[in-house]
């Protein structure tokens, strides 16, 4: 059996979510927003997912605006965040480019530097924060190093320096994980994504507080309150609110149980790999985040003897037009170019097996000895 350790990028569909959306897939095929009884059936599985969804991240339903996907809810905050008061943009240098492009397009974005582990520096943020910022931009938790911020500092100090601004968090790869409805509380805007918790891809969601205007940047019809127009996606929302209900229903024992088979990994990878290192501070860490690099080794041609072996990974470069480029997060944590091209990304997730780690354990050592040998 191979073993999928790519759940960062995204999670095979949980049962329940399958199940959820079905019916919407075929007989209930009602738009929700008509006025006869195929629609009010739409309708009232879409106010349903929506309590659900509102309840599972700490907001009300009316402060839900359903998206068609992590990205688009990234940008709704930052662009629509922005453009409801005009203003520079601040943002971490390790947010993803959902964020970090959309504050980038503003023109006037403000990036705040990280430590090695990844974790804000917030003698910094402080130092980039006055009252003419629109809106700040910190993640949950990142997706290559898997590093948790500190957004109740973080959101201290933009009540105190920036005190119009609006504070954005991306919880796209935190909820698996983490406790978002608690650890977001303190932010304006949240987004989250519905495939990276075993809801389908082109589906997200972007709490919006009571009181806190986002300007549309899809203009239509005027659903979701007149702040993202478009025929509401019924059954991936259906299906995502499935997927969150099944995942906070399991997290504690999941992160139990992933916690584990990760630090079994990592140990076994750092130990019987010569020149691997591990990435960041377990400690503030999400559990399913295995980020190791390899001394002498281009990650590029590792996933390709992993992916001959059945162990499928990523890596922490991409390779763009031929040239190997190194990640921006790795980057801004100080990584030397060769670290970087030389990193992996082993991400596991609620259904990863003993097994799983395993195979990982037997293959990655063998495929680096052998780049290595040449
Ligand atoms: N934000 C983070 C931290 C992510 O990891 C991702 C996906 O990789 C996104 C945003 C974008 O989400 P989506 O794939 O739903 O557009």
């Amino acid at each position: 059996m191979p073993a999928y350790l790519d759940n960062a990028a995204t999670t095979p569909m949980r049962p329940e979510a399958v199940e959820a959306m079905l019916p919407f897939l075929s007989d209930r095929f009602g738009n929700p927003s008509g006025a006869h009884a195929v629609s009010r059936e739409a309708r009232k599985a879409l106010d349903d997912a929506r309590d659900t969804v509102a309840h599972h991240l700490g907001a009300r339903p009316a402060e839900i605006v359903f998206t068609g996907s992590g990205t688009e809810a990234d940008n709704l905050a930052v662009l629509g965040g922005a453009a409801a008061r005009p203003g520079p943009t601040v943002c971490s240098a390790i947010e993803h480019h959902a964020v970090l492009h959309a504050c980038d397009a503003l023109g006037d974005n403000r990036v705040v530097a990280v430590d090695a582990a990844g974790v804000i520096d917030l003698d910094r943020l402080a130092a980039l924060l006055d009252p003419t910022v629109s809106v700040v931009s910190v993640m949950l938790a990142n997706n290559e190093v898997g590093t948790i911020e500190p957004l109740a500092e973080v959101a201290a100090l933009v009540r105190e320096l920036a005190p119009q601004a609006v504070l954005h968090t991306d919880a796209v790869q935190a909820f698996s994980w983490l406790d978002v409805a608690a650890l977001a509380a303190p932010a304006d805007l949240v987004a989250v994504s519905a495939h990276k918790f075993g809801g389908p891809k082109g589906v997200g969601a972007l709490v919006v507080r009571q009181g806190v205007t986002v300007r549309p940047i899809i203009h239509g019809g005027g659903q979701e309150r007149d702040r993202r127009s478009g025929t509401h996606n019924v059954a991936g929302i259906v299906a995502m609110a499935a997927a969150m209900h099944a995942t906070v229903e399991s997290r504690d024992a999941t992160v139990d149980r992933v916690r584990a088979l990760r630090d079994r990994l990592a140990d076994g990878l750092v130990a019987g790999v010569p020149g691997c290192t591990e990435t960041g501070n377990r400690a503030t860490k999400i559990a399913g985040n295995c980020h190791l690099s390899f001394d002498g080794v281009e990650s590029e041609e590792l996933l390709v003897l992993l992916d001959a072996a059945g162990v499928y990974a990523s890596a922490g470069s991409a390779c763009a037009s031929g040239a190997v480029d190194p990640s921006h997060v790795l980057a801004a944590m100080g990584m030397t170019r060769a670290q970087a091209v030389g990193s992996l990304r082993l991400s596991l997730g609620a259904g990863t097996t003993d097994a799983d780690v395993d195979l990982a354990l037997d293959v990655v050592p063998a495929a680096v000895a052998r780049l290595r040998t040449g």
